[in-house]
């Protein structure tokens, strides 16, 4: 139950398992044309080009930094925790000028605080974390997407604790860049970095007037490899990861299935019943507002007297794993629950158990119970 890598379902992990065939294979060429097709559906995004290669999340957040910025652009960062501040090293890495819109941890800036930085100086792009895997902070960025058409920048989603899990239309909101990884909501082993770029990011990079630093991540290199597949043609710049590929096929195919509103829905609720549940025990959490708590992880913080070198073995005792903090500022102080993809309320429900014997055998007092049937009553009113 840590955000990431989570539990896979059975399909994709015998996905993982079969005999690999080569990467000109007629069924890999069918399997990763319709994946491409598939991971617009799910990233919601009617025109944009989707991108599929080896690597992790922070492959596709350089596939993002090294094809958009150019020495010398000036990029904006709404900053909500770790995974923010690498973006900003990322994109200075390329040479961007960073001016970044900060917040108290587990806090997020605001509109009209981001507003006040666009319109004080012209940006190319902007970055915004979806989820805060350090902070389980969620951004507007649905508001954020509107205020970047209105300033004209372009607008990049790092999704990797979001897409598949929390609500996310690329097209409607006018997102240009949503990238994430396969091991999160996406469901499938780590081992793909997932990108889909908008007409204007696609735009943007044919405008550049200097070379791609990053040979790897070089669109230039991708985006004939993926037009090929998605014509179902066979084209070569790397080896693909054709496994991965199947599992994200078999993935993709079931996520849609489920159906994107059926999927945000459940991922909301099982968000809803982690709050409720842990507050019912008397424990805080990072996201200082509920308005902006994730629903793809929890980041409850550590209840008075009890540590996490105490809990967190107690509560892998009960039956469930889950994760330290991780945000540098208050590592000590939380602890995060991943509750996305397949995760059900039953593993939820398990978990919040578990945590609850832990807490016990910490000698922390509340009553035994309690967050699990406030977290099952919760589940039961969003789901209804
Ligand atoms: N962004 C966010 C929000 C993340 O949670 C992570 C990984 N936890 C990354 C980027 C980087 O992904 P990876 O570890 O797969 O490189």
């Amino acid at each position: 139950m840590i955000p990431g890598p989570i539990e896979f379902e059975p399909e994709v992990l015998a996905a993982m398992g079969a005999p690999t065939t080569g990467h000109v294979a007629p069924d890999f060429i069918e399997t990763f044309g319709q994946t491409l097709e598939r991971m617009r559906d799910v990233f919601m995004c009617s025109d944009g080009q989707p991108l599929i290669i080896a690597g992790s999340g922070t492959l596709a957040m350089d596939l993002a930094g090294a094809n958009l910025i150019e020495p010398g652009d000036k990029a904006l960062v709404v900053n909500t925790g770790y995974f923010s501040d690498r973006f900003a090293t990322l994109l200075e890495r390329y040479g961007a000028q960073v001016t970044q819109v900060n917040a108290p941890v587990g806090a997020r800036p605001s509109l009209d605080e981001v507003e006040k930085a666009l319109s004080r100086d012209r940006f190319k792009l902007m970055t915004v974390t979806h989820v805060d895997t350090s902070t389980g902070v969620l951004t507007d960025v649905a508001g954020l997407a509107a205020l970047a058409r209105r300033y004209e920048t372009l607008i990049v989603v790092d999704g990797v604790c979001s897409v598949a899990g929390e609500e996310l239309l690329m097209t409607e909101w006018g997102v240009d860049v949503a990238l994430t990884a396969s091991q999160k909501a996406i469901s499938v082993p780590p081992g793909l970095a997932l990108l889909v770029a908008g007409p204007r990011a696609i735009a943007a990079f044919k405008a550049r007037r200097t070379p791609v630093a990053s040979y790897y991540s070089d669109w230039n290199n991708w985006l004939p490899i993926m037009e090929a597949y998605e014509s179902r043609k066979a084209a070569y710049f790397g080896t693909p990861a054709v496994n991965l590929v199947w599992a994200l096929n078999v993935s993709l195919k079931q996520i849609l299935a489920e159906g994107m509103e059926a999927r945000f829905r459940r991922h909301s609720a099982l968000g809803a019943a982690c709050q409720r549940g842990f507050s019912a025990l008397g424990l805080a959490q990072v996201p200082t507002a509920l308005e902006f708590a994730a629903h793809t992880m929890t980041a409850p913080r550590y209840p008075q007297g009890v540590n996490g070198t105490d809990l967190l073995p107690a509560i892998q005792a009960a039956g469930a794993t889950v994760a330290g903090g991780l945000h540098p500022a208050i590592r000590a102080e939380y602890f995060r629950i991943g509750h996305m993809g397949p995760t059900n309320v039953g593993d939820l429900l398990a978990t919040i158990g578990a945590v609850e014997a832990g807490l016990s055998k910490c000698g922390y007092k509340f009553e035994l119970g309690a967050g699990v049937a406030a977290a099952q009553g919760a589940y039961r009113e969003a789901m209804s």
